[in-house]
Protein backbone atom coordinates (compact mmCIF):
# COMPACT_ATOMS: atom_id res chain seq x y z
CA UNK A 1 0.00 0.00 0.00
CA UNK A 2 1.43 3.53 -0.44
CA UNK A 3 1.68 6.01 2.60
CA UNK A 4 -1.48 8.07 1.08
CA UNK A 5 -3.35 4.58 1.54
CA UNK A 6 -2.01 3.80 5.05
CA UNK A 7 -2.65 7.41 6.20
CA UNK A 8 -6.05 7.07 4.87
CA UNK A 9 -6.79 3.60 6.57
CA UNK A 10 -5.60 4.77 9.60
CA UNK A 11 -7.98 7.97 9.80
CA UNK A 12 -11.07 5.60 8.89
CA UNK A 13 -10.22 3.50 11.86
CA UNK A 14 -9.72 6.59 14.04
CA UNK A 15 -12.76 7.99 13.67
CA UNK A 16 -14.76 4.73 13.52
CA UNK A 17 -13.45 4.79 17.44
CA UNK A 18 -13.43 8.30 18.03
CA UNK A 19 -16.69 9.65 16.24
CA UNK A 20 -19.22 7.38 18.58
CA UNK A 21 -17.02 8.75 21.45
CA UNK A 22 -17.68 12.29 21.06
CA UNK A 23 -21.42 11.40 19.66
CA UNK A 24 -21.55 9.67 23.07
CA UNK A 25 -19.87 12.88 24.86
CA UNK A 26 -22.10 15.28 23.30
CA UNK A 27 -25.38 13.64 23.85
CA UNK A 28 -24.61 12.44 27.51
CA UNK A 29 -23.87 16.45 28.33
CA UNK A 30 -27.05 17.43 26.55
CA UNK A 31 -29.29 15.08 28.04
CA UNK A 32 -27.66 16.32 31.45
CA UNK A 33 -28.53 20.00 30.53
CA UNK A 34 -32.50 18.95 29.80
CA UNK A 35 -31.08 19.70 26.17
CA UNK A 36 -32.08 17.88 22.91
CA UNK A 37 -28.86 16.31 21.75
CA UNK A 38 -29.83 17.52 18.06
CA UNK A 39 -29.72 20.89 19.49
CA UNK A 40 -25.60 20.75 19.25
CA UNK A 41 -24.47 20.66 16.48
CA UNK A 42 -20.57 18.98 15.33
CA UNK A 43 -17.97 20.97 13.89
CA UNK A 44 -14.75 18.24 12.92
CA UNK A 45 -11.98 20.68 12.71
CA UNK A 46 -9.34 19.46 10.29
CA UNK A 47 -7.07 21.91 10.68
CA UNK A 48 -3.41 20.55 11.01
CA UNK A 49 -4.80 17.39 9.68
CA UNK A 50 -4.16 16.24 5.51
CA UNK A 51 -7.01 15.47 3.16
CA UNK A 52 -7.49 12.20 4.01
CA UNK A 53 -8.48 13.43 7.53
CA UNK A 54 -11.24 15.02 5.40
CA UNK A 55 -11.55 12.25 3.49
CA UNK A 56 -12.38 9.65 6.56
CA UNK A 57 -14.74 12.36 8.31
CA UNK A 58 -16.90 13.01 4.96
CA UNK A 59 -17.15 8.72 4.54
CA UNK A 60 -18.28 8.75 8.33
CA UNK A 61 -21.22 11.29 7.41
CA UNK A 62 -19.59 14.52 8.72
CA UNK A 63 -20.47 17.52 6.81
CA UNK A 64 -19.55 20.52 9.22
CA UNK A 65 -15.72 20.90 8.60
CA UNK A 66 -13.47 23.86 10.24
CA UNK A 67 -10.15 25.10 9.65
CA UNK A 68 -8.67 28.06 11.22
CA UNK A 69 -6.68 29.49 8.72
CA UNK A 70 -7.63 30.86 5.23
CA UNK A 71 -4.18 29.45 3.52
CA UNK A 72 -5.03 25.78 4.52
CA UNK A 73 -9.13 26.53 4.22
CA UNK A 74 -8.56 27.62 0.50
CA UNK A 75 -6.56 24.52 -0.81
CA UNK A 76 -8.88 21.81 0.70
CA UNK A 77 -12.06 23.57 -0.22
CA UNK A 78 -10.40 23.44 -3.60
CA UNK A 79 -9.38 19.93 -3.47
CA UNK A 80 -12.83 18.62 -2.48
CA UNK A 81 -14.64 21.15 -4.40
CA UNK A 82 -18.12 19.44 -5.43
CA UNK A 83 -18.60 17.32 -2.52
CA UNK A 84 -21.20 18.16 0.62
CA UNK A 85 -19.30 20.09 2.75
CA UNK A 86 -20.53 22.84 4.85
CA UNK A 87 -17.05 25.19 5.97
CA UNK A 88 -16.63 27.04 8.98
CA UNK A 89 -14.02 29.50 9.33
CA UNK A 90 -13.10 29.57 13.18
CA UNK A 91 -9.70 31.36 13.30
CA UNK A 92 -8.63 34.55 12.92
CA UNK A 93 -9.25 36.32 9.72
CA UNK A 94 -7.13 39.68 8.44
CA UNK A 95 -9.28 42.09 7.22
CA UNK A 96 -7.21 42.30 4.18
CA UNK A 97 -8.24 38.42 3.61
CA UNK A 98 -12.10 38.96 4.11
CA UNK A 99 -12.90 38.37 0.95
CA UNK A 100 -11.01 35.42 0.40
CA UNK A 101 -12.73 34.13 3.71
CA UNK A 102 -16.22 34.83 2.74
CA UNK A 103 -16.33 33.26 -0.67
CA UNK A 104 -14.61 29.66 0.42
CA UNK A 105 -16.47 29.46 4.27
CA UNK A 106 -20.18 29.24 4.80
CA UNK A 107 -20.23 30.44 8.21
CA UNK A 108 -17.08 32.56 9.71
CA UNK A 109 -16.92 31.79 13.52
CA UNK A 110 -14.62 34.61 14.02
CA UNK A 111 -15.46 38.19 13.47
CA UNK A 112 -13.91 40.22 15.72
CA UNK A 113 -14.04 43.78 15.00
CA UNK A 114 -16.42 46.63 13.65
CA UNK A 115 -13.78 46.85 10.68
CA UNK A 116 -13.34 43.22 9.48
CA UNK A 117 -17.21 43.02 9.94
CA UNK A 118 -17.89 45.85 7.35
CA UNK A 119 -15.76 44.21 4.79
CA UNK A 120 -17.28 41.14 5.17
CA UNK A 121 -20.73 43.14 4.85
CA UNK A 122 -19.67 44.71 1.53
CA UNK A 123 -18.94 40.95 0.15
CA UNK A 124 -22.43 40.18 0.95
CA UNK A 125 -23.60 43.39 -0.47
CA UNK A 126 -22.12 43.12 -3.56
CA UNK A 127 -23.45 39.48 -3.89
CA UNK A 128 -26.53 41.01 -3.52
CA UNK A 129 -26.61 43.49 -5.88
CA UNK A 130 -25.08 40.64 -8.51
CA UNK A 131 -28.35 38.30 -7.57
CA UNK A 132 -25.84 35.68 -6.74
CA UNK A 133 -26.09 34.65 -3.55
CA UNK A 134 -26.91 36.38 0.09
CA UNK A 135 -25.48 37.85 2.93
CA UNK A 136 -22.44 36.53 4.76
CA UNK A 137 -23.35 34.59 7.47
CA UNK A 138 -21.20 35.13 10.33
CA UNK A 139 -20.78 34.75 14.57
CA UNK A 140 -19.20 37.78 16.21
CA UNK A 141 -16.51 36.25 18.43
CA UNK A 142 -16.26 37.84 21.65
CA UNK A 143 -13.00 37.45 24.20
CA UNK A 144 -15.04 36.23 27.67
CA UNK A 145 -11.90 35.00 29.00
CA UNK A 146 -9.76 38.18 28.99
CA UNK A 147 -7.01 36.19 28.04
CA UNK A 148 -4.01 38.93 25.89
CA UNK A 149 -3.70 35.69 23.50
CA UNK A 150 -7.22 35.44 22.30
CA UNK A 151 -9.13 37.48 19.69
CA UNK A 152 -12.63 38.43 20.21
CA UNK A 153 -14.36 41.68 21.41
CA UNK A 154 -13.58 42.40 24.23
CA UNK A 155 -16.29 41.62 27.02
CA UNK A 156 -16.47 44.94 28.18
CA UNK A 157 -18.95 46.64 25.55
CA UNK A 158 -19.63 43.64 23.75
CA UNK A 159 -23.36 43.66 23.62
CA UNK A 160 -23.52 46.84 21.68
CA UNK A 161 -20.75 46.09 19.47
CA UNK A 162 -22.55 43.10 18.53
CA UNK A 163 -25.78 45.07 18.06
CA UNK A 164 -23.65 47.34 15.43
CA UNK A 165 -22.20 44.73 13.42
CA UNK A 166 -25.21 43.19 13.34
CA UNK A 167 -27.13 46.32 11.96
CA UNK A 168 -24.78 45.88 8.86
CA UNK A 169 -26.76 45.05 5.86
CA UNK A 170 -24.69 42.11 4.11
CA UNK A 171 -24.14 40.67 6.71
CA UNK A 172 -25.84 38.12 8.78
CA UNK A 173 -25.01 37.33 12.28
CA UNK A 174 -26.12 34.31 13.53
CA UNK A 175 -24.40 34.37 16.71
CA UNK A 176 -22.26 34.30 19.05
CA UNK A 177 -18.64 32.29 19.62
CA UNK A 178 -15.78 32.58 22.21
CA UNK A 179 -12.80 30.08 22.84
CA UNK A 180 -11.55 29.18 26.48
CA UNK A 181 -8.51 28.94 27.94
CA UNK A 182 -6.83 25.74 27.43
CA UNK A 183 -6.81 25.21 31.50
CA UNK A 184 -8.77 21.98 33.77
CA UNK A 185 -10.21 24.54 35.97
CA UNK A 186 -14.10 23.60 35.03
CA UNK A 187 -14.96 27.08 37.65
CA UNK A 188 -13.15 29.41 34.92
CA UNK A 189 -14.62 27.47 31.94
CA UNK A 190 -18.07 27.61 32.83
CA UNK A 191 -17.44 31.67 33.35
CA UNK A 192 -15.79 31.91 30.21
CA UNK A 193 -18.66 30.23 28.67
CA UNK A 194 -21.73 32.10 30.99
CA UNK A 195 -20.60 35.03 30.14
CA UNK A 196 -21.03 34.75 26.38
CA UNK A 197 -24.79 33.44 27.12
CA UNK A 198 -25.47 36.21 29.20
CA UNK A 199 -23.66 39.12 26.53
CA UNK A 200 -25.53 36.62 23.75
CA UNK A 201 -29.22 36.89 25.51
CA UNK A 202 -28.89 40.63 26.18
CA UNK A 203 -27.83 41.15 22.62
CA UNK A 204 -30.69 39.29 21.31
CA UNK A 205 -32.92 41.68 23.44
CA UNK A 206 -31.63 44.10 22.35
CA UNK A 207 -31.70 43.81 18.59
CA UNK A 208 -33.87 40.71 16.42
CA UNK A 209 -30.78 40.51 13.74
CA UNK A 210 -28.91 38.52 16.06
CA UNK A 211 -29.32 35.12 15.68
CA UNK A 212 -29.61 31.80 18.01
CA UNK A 213 -25.97 30.29 17.34
CA UNK A 214 -23.49 29.84 20.33
CA UNK A 215 -20.45 28.58 19.14
CA UNK A 216 -18.39 26.98 22.05
CA UNK A 217 -17.00 23.94 23.45
CA UNK A 218 -13.72 22.19 21.88
CA UNK A 219 -12.16 18.76 22.85
CA UNK A 220 -10.70 20.01 26.16
CA UNK A 221 -14.14 21.60 27.28
CA UNK A 222 -17.25 20.50 25.23
CA UNK A 223 -19.33 19.45 27.86
CA UNK A 224 -19.21 22.76 29.95
CA UNK A 225 -20.21 24.61 26.91
CA UNK A 226 -22.78 22.44 26.33
CA UNK A 227 -23.74 22.71 30.09
CA UNK A 228 -23.69 26.23 29.48
CA UNK A 229 -26.23 26.30 26.08
CA UNK A 230 -23.84 25.72 23.08
CA UNK A 231 -25.20 25.04 19.94
CA UNK A 232 -22.15 24.44 17.87
CA UNK A 233 -19.00 22.72 19.40
CA UNK A 234 -15.40 22.36 17.10
CA UNK A 235 -13.67 19.50 17.83
CA UNK A 236 -10.25 18.63 16.45
CA UNK A 237 -8.59 16.47 18.79
CA UNK A 238 -10.88 14.09 20.27
CA UNK A 239 -11.79 13.26 16.86
CA UNK A 240 -8.36 12.97 14.69
CA UNK A 241 -5.45 12.79 17.62
CA UNK A 242 -3.11 15.15 17.97
CA UNK A 243 -2.33 17.62 14.88
CA UNK A 244 0.92 16.20 13.48
CA UNK A 245 2.83 19.01 12.99
CA UNK A 246 1.66 20.00 16.56
CA UNK A 247 0.36 23.76 16.47
CA UNK A 248 -2.85 24.67 18.75
C1 LIG B 1 -8.13 24.21 16.89
C2 LIG B 1 -9.41 24.83 17.24
C3 LIG B 1 -10.47 24.06 17.73
C4 LIG B 1 -10.37 22.57 17.99
O1 LIG B 1 -9.58 22.32 19.11
P1 LIG B 1 -9.38 20.87 19.73
O2 LIG B 1 -8.87 21.13 21.09
O3 LIG B 1 -8.39 20.16 18.86
O4 LIG B 1 -10.70 20.19 19.72
C5 LIG B 1 -11.66 24.72 18.01
N1 LIG B 1 -11.80 26.04 17.82
C6 LIG B 1 -10.81 26.81 17.34
C7 LIG B 1 -11.05 28.26 17.14
C8 LIG B 1 -9.58 26.23 17.03
O5 LIG B 1 -8.59 27.01 16.57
Amino acid sequence: MTMAALLADAYVARLERTLPEVRERIARAAREAGRPPAAVRLVAVTKGHPLEALDAALAAGLRDLGENRVEELEPKAAARAGREIVWHMIGHVQSRKARRAAEVAHLIHSVDSFHLAERLARVGLERRAAGIGEEVQVLVQVNTSGEASKSGLPAEGAVDEVCRIAELPGLRVEGLMTMAPFVDDEALLGRTFSRLREIHERARRASDRVGDELSMGMTNDLEIAIREGSTIVRIGTALFGERPGGGP
